[in-house]
């Protein structure tokens, strides 16, 4: 028997030690970026956190005071910590793209540059180029998704576009060279991509769409021009913050539960460790592909009562 085999512990681990990820899409301890970042801190990488500036705050102020202290304790009793937060508003390519009312507003005027290419270039200052190895997408906005496709504007359907999906091609264009060779991306999509689910209005089931398009494109280009990956993960739905701007989101995992094929309902945990495993080496021939973390519900095509 080969030796590998014949020991008794576990041989295959995520093991993303030294490896240094970014994170998109943090403001609290609820959402899928929380999740992610907790699971490939497990794995043993470093993580950043991009944060919206907004959002900024709030959180460090909320992580400062230890409000989130239970949900960063690891499984080896230590805990989660952040070896930077960079103010990060992902509507923005570059820092002259931020209109000047925007960037004197209260929220946003403590930062030097949150664009894009402002946070690519900081964390180059902080940690050298190449210096990074997983970038994470975990954000989205839609100020329109509660209306219908039908009553959604040009403006709010373009700007469900700008931030969910085009965010993604110009993060993967600032960080691709910073990342060193074997880099991961991966970012996060949802059903409403591929089939209709009438509450997800504004143009956010495009923008999915477009960001699943994006993924394969972005997985070609990078893999041929860094040696890079591009996944997506498409999650079932769950009530994050930015979930709660679903009118129906309650029902929709609901309708979940009762439907899919593993009726528990989802955790942030379970698209955590997915995300650890697509960012990590086992998943090195993996790019290109939209992985559906959703109890199975996908599959279904017609449900029992
Ligand atoms: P979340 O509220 O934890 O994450 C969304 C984040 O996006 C927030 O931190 C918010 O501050 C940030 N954000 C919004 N606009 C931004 C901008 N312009 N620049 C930078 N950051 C910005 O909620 P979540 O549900 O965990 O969402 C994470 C990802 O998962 C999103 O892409 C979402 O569409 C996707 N997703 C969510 C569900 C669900 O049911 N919750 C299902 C499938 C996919």
């Amino acid at each position: 028997m080969n030796a590998l085999w014949a020991c008794n512990r576990a041989v295959l681990p995520i093991d993303l030690t030294g490896k240094r990820a970014l994170v998109a899409g943090i403001a609290d301890d609820q959402g899928f970026g929380f999740a992610i970042a907790k699971s490939l801190a497990e794995a043993g990488a470093e993580i950043c956190a991009g944060t919206w500036p907004p959002a900024m705050k709030v959180f460090v102020t909320m992580l400062e005071r230890g409000k989130f202290d239970n949900s960063l304790v690891l499984s080896s009793g230590e805990k989660m910590s952040f070896a930077k937060i960079y103010p990060l508003d992902a509507d923005y390519d570059h820092l002259e793209d931020i209109p000047e009312d925007v960037r004197s507003s209260r929220r946003y005027r403590d930062y030097s540059d949150v664009s894009i290419a402002g946070v690519a270039a900081q964390m180059a200052q902080d940690f050298g180029s190449p210096g990074v190895d997983i970038v994470v997408h975990s954000l989205a906005n839609g100020p329109e998704v509660k209306n219908s496709l039908l009553e959604t504007s040009r403006k709010g359907y373009l700007a469900a576009m700008s931030t969910s999906a085009y965010s993604q091609v110009s993060m993967v264009r600032h960080f691709g060279p910073l990342m060193r060779e074997g880099g991961a991306f991966l970012c996060l999509s949802y059903m409403a991509a591929e089939r209709v689910v009438p509450s997800y209005g504004g143009g956010m089931s495009a923008a999915k769409a477009a960001l699943e398009a994006d993924t394969r494109y972005l997985a070609y280009e990078a893999g041929r021009r860094w040696g890079h990956r591009v996944n997506a993960i498409s999650a079932g739905p769950y009530a994050s913050r930015a979930a709660s701007a679903i009118s129906d989101i309650g029902r929709m995992i609901e309708h979940v539960s009762k439907h899919a094929p593993l009726p528990q309902a989802l955790t942030t945990t379970e698209v955590g460790t997915a995300a650890a495993f697509l960012c990590s080496p086992l998943a090195s021939g993996i790019s290109g592909t939209i992985v559906h973390v959703d109890k199975g519900f996908h599959s279904m095509g017609v449900t029992e009562e």
